[in-house]
This record gives structure tokens, C-alpha cells and sequence, in this order.
């Protein structure tokens, strides 16, 4: 029998606002346990929650650019259930009324576009950290109040390959848009997936079960496959789904119970009495709209009609939002697109792989790398001397111009002298000389890699090439 797949997924990003949502204290990573906390954020009695305003921002940020309709006026709702790691009893969350609704993004895959519906994004307060080890049981409350997004997609994903493009789409909007760094080490981007298969081209659902708090991208596509085929093992075998909450084990690769309906929270909403409402007009939405940065699929394209690069390159150029602000940066200086790509997606990237920068803390400037193109463009130095010369400015911080002049770098493209090397070359391999001489061409990288080794790399190639077959005759 053939099944359809169903998936759907929630998502949960800390925003990187300087403070939490419903009080002044820092929200910070990796700081001593407990030590960021206050009244509001502890649940003490009588203590009054007052909303951050940037996580507001920051929600209608992410609403416009996932196409969602910005709702005038949302309410908070309080979220009940007791567990250690949160003092107040509940979170403050929203429920009925979140403030985004009904959006979408476009998922790419094996060359095909497919428009995945988010149902909403709404705005709640993380809890705190619980620490298990073999002694007993740590809290660290820094996290609590910390402001989230939670973004709910529609059962619109048919494959875990699907449910992969997905995160990997929303974490590349969300950074795009700057509201959460998206470390995933640090948890500041989280996923819950829901998953349900279904006979082939049933319009009703099957029962589902959810993963949860999965730590990268590539195990909840772990895990889902996994989940299809227990599935699909289990209806096959004609027994039903158990509606349940399941943990991947990357160690064994098989999904564990967590717990099921029967002990499901009833979480007994209700509206949040210590806040007001939260009321969005025109101008706060266009407000935000305008300090929205050109969307990643919008620029990708511009790069493909405006350079005419592939649907390839302009990828890689815009998969971060700081490779293309870099690349465009280099253009300002130099305006030879082809070129910059070409040393931006191969060397720099390589080069910052391996001082383990940033591109936007890249030892060598868009200008400076402009400069180096510069020389290699007008054929004073040659491509090897330049991919040296990058890593030299990395490493000393010096222009490529101190560099090329003080090892003097230049290409070597004197007539006179390249000619005396090759001689000298040939006389140093007879045998190879004479097979060379009798048509065996394919020596001529032998002999054309010689003069670049005697030369450090600085012969230039093209006149080399030249000056070889002319004394052959040719
Ligand atoms: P809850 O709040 O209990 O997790 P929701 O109705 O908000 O439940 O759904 C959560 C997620 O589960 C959504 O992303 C939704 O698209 C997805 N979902 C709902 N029903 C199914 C199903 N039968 N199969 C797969 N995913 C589902
Ligand atoms: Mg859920
Ligand atoms: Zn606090």
C-alpha cells in the first residue's frame, strides 16, 4: 500500500533583543547560572510584567517577510504547568489571538519550488535551563523570560527532505532579518516536529506523533525517516498509531516515547491579566518594513539578471546574508562582477575557513580585496602569487600593494628572461626536451610547471605557453 506523508513543523527562535520580554535583565548566553535574574523574571508575587517593545518589532519583522498578515490587536495568554526550571507556574505566551497569522515561505527542491503555509508566529517567554547529571538536578533561571518566536507551519510538508529545505529556508529568513542569531549549539533555534502518514490521496489525516527539541537540522530528517517507517511498519501490520510525544536517541537512531495523549498537558489558557493588549497601527508596520533588507530570494535574483551569474553561484552568494553584503562590498571598489565572484566563493571563503573568521570580521576587507583584484586584473601578479598574497594579508594585515612590492611579487612577463629559463630548462631535461620536440604535448605542463616553480609562481603562464611553442616551432 502507498501512503502520503504529513508533516508539520514548530519552531522556536530566542530573539537576540538586548533584554528579556517582560523585564530589564540582560539576555545573555553562557553567563554564571542565576545570575540575571530579577522579581519579574523569578515569579515573585506582586511583581509586574512590562512588555519589551523590540519583541514586538522583531515579530512583525519576521511577519512581513514570511508574507503573514500583521494582526492590530493581539492579547497575551498565560500558558499553565508546573516544572522546576519555571518558578512562575505558567509562561506568558499567546494563545487565540497570536500576532501573525496566515504567511508562507518557498521551499526549493531538486529544482522545483512548493509553498509551505505558516499557520502563525506568535510571541512567548522561554523557561528556564534544567541541568541533570548523576548528582541530582541543577536550574539556571538565566534563560527564563528570555523573548521567543514560535513559528507554526501547516501540514504542508510531504517528505523529510521537505521538512529539511523548510528549517533550512526559516533560519536563512530569520537571519536575514537579524532578529536571533539562530545558533543552534546554543539553542536559540529549536524544532518540534509533527508527523502523520495517511492512504494515498486520503483527504483525512492519520494520528501523529511529535519529536521533540531535536538539536540540528540533519537528525530531525533522521528522525522523521525513521518515523515513516515505524509507521508505515505499525499500519502496515494493521494496528493504529498511538498519538505520543517521542525523543530522537542519536545514539541508536530510533525515536523513544516521551509520553503519551493519556498525560497530555491541559494547559488551561487563559488571557494574561498583568499586560494590555498589544495594538499594531500602519505606521509601526511600516516602520519596520523599512529597515527590512533586501529578501534572499529577491536578491539572488537580482545577482542572476543584473550579473548574469548561475542559479548556482548567486546561491552561494546569498545563503548568508553577510557573503552577499561582502561581495557587494568588493564590487563598490571594483567593478568587475565575474571576477569578484569567482574569488569571493573560492579563496575567501577558504580562507576564512581556515583562520575560522567570519565573513563580516574578514581579515581582508571588501577593499582590500579589490585592490589585490586590481593587480591580478591589469596581469601584474599571476592567480597563484594572488591566492598567496590573500593569506598574507590575513595573516600580517598588510595591503596587497606592501605585500607585492616588498617581496616583489610581480608577475614576471619579460620577454628576455623567460626565454634564458627555458633554455636553461631544457638543457636541464634533454630526454623530456626531445619527446617534447617530437609532438608529445602533453609534456608541456611538465615544462610550463617548471618555469612557474623556478619563478615561485610568478612566470606569467599565458606568455610562457607562447615562448615554449615558438621554440618548438609551432
Ligand atoms: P499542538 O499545539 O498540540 O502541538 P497544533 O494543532 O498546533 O497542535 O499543531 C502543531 C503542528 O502539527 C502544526 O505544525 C501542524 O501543521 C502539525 N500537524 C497537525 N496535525 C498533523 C497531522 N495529522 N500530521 C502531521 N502534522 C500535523
Ligand atoms: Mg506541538
Ligand atoms: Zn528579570
Amino acid at each position: 500500500m502507498d501512503w502520503d506523508i504529513v508533516i508539520g513543523l514548530e519552531m522556536h527562535v530566542q530573539l537576540n533583543t538586548e533584554t528579556k520580554a517582560f523585564c530589564s535583565c540582560k539576555v545573555s548566553y553562557g553567563d554564571t547560572p542565576n545570575t540575571n535574574v530579577c522579581p519579574v523574571c523569578l515569579g515573585y508575587p506582586g511583581s509586574l510584567p512590562v512588555l519589551n517593545k523590540e519583541m514586538v518589532n522583531s515579530a512583525i519583522k519576521l511577519g512581513l517577510v514570511t508574507h503573514c498578515h500583521i494582526r492590530p490587536h493581539s492579547t497575551f495568554a498565560r500558558k499553565n504547568y508546573f516544572y522546576p526550571d519555571l518558578p512562575k507556574g505558567y509562561q506568558i505566551s499567546q494563545y487565540n489571538d497570536p500576532i501573525c497569522y496566515g504567511g508562507y515561505v518557498d521551499i526549493h527542491i531538486n529544482g522545483n519550488s512548493k509553498r509551505i503555509g505558516l499557520t502563525r508566529i506568535h510571541m512567548e517567554e522561554d523557561a528556564g535551563k534544567s541541568m541533570h547529571s548523576e548528582g541530582g538536578t541543577l536550574v539556571d533561571l538565566n534563560r527564563c523570560g528570555t523573548p521567543l518566536l514560535e513559528i507554526v507551519s501547516e501540514p504542508d510538508m510531504t517528505s523529510p527532505e521537505e521538512a529539511y529545505a523548510y528549517l533550512t529556508k526559516i533560519k536563512q529568513i530569520v537571519r536575514y532579518t537579524g532578529v536571533s542569531d539562530c545558533n543552534m549549539e546554543e539553542g536559540s533555534i529549536r524544532c518540534d516536529a509533527n508527523i502523520s502518514l495517511k492512504p494515498k490521496g486520503q483527504k483525512e489525516f492519520g494520528t501523529r506523533t511529535e519529536l521533540k527539541n531535536m538539536n540540528s537540522f540533519r537528525n530531525i530528517e533522521r528522525a522523521l525517516k525513521y518515523e515513516v517507517e515505524r509507521q508505515r511498519a505499525i499500519l502496515e501490520s494493521g494496528e493504529s498509531i498511538i498519538q505520543q510525544t517521542l525523543l530522537w536517541d542519536e545514539q541508536s537512531g530510533q525515536t523513544k516515547t516521551m509520553r503519551t495523549k493519556e498525560d497530555s498537558h491541559d494547559y488551561r489558557y487563559f488571557p494574561e491579566p498583568d499586560l494590555s493588549p498589544v495594538f499594531v497601527d500602519k505606521d509601526w508596520i511600516e516602520s519596520m518594513q523599512v529597515t527590512l533588507p533586501e529578501f534572499p530570494d529577491v536578491r539572488k535574483q537580482r545577482f542572476i539578471n543584473d550579473f548574469n551569474f548561475s542559479d548556482e553561484d548567486a546561491g552561494v552568494l546569498t545563503s548568508e546574508k553577510e557573503i552577499a553584503d561582502y561581495f557587494e562590498a568588493v564590487l563598490r571598489y571594483f567593478n568587475k562582477p565575474k571576477l569578484v565572484l569567482n574569488w569571493v566563493r573560492t579563496e575567501i571563503l577558504r580562507m576564512l575557513y581556515e583562520t575560522g573568521k567570519s565573513i563580516s570580521a574578514s581579515p581582508v576587507s571588501p577593499e582590500a580585496l579589490a585592490r589585490l583584484l586590481e593587480y591580478l586584473d591589469k596581469n601584474i601578479i599571476t592567480a597563484l602569487t594572488a591566492k598567496a598574497v590573500i593569506d598574507e594579508m590575513a595573516a600580517s594585515g598588510k595591503s596587497a600593494k606592501t605585500i607585492i612590492e616588498e617581496k616583489g611579487l610581480e608577475q614576471i612577463s619579460d620577454t628576455g628572461k623567460l626565454e634564458t629559463l627555458i633554455d636553461s630548462i631544457f638543457r636541464e631535461n634533454e630526454a623530456l626536451t626531445r619527446k617534447l620536440k617530437e609532438g608529445e604535448t602533453k609534456l608541456m605542463g611538465f615544462f610550463i610547471g617548471q618555469v612557474m616553480r623556478a619563478t615561485k609562481g610568478q612566470a606569467d603562464q599565458v606568455l610562457t605557453r607562447k615562448l615554449i611553442n615558438k621554440k618548438l616551432g609551432l
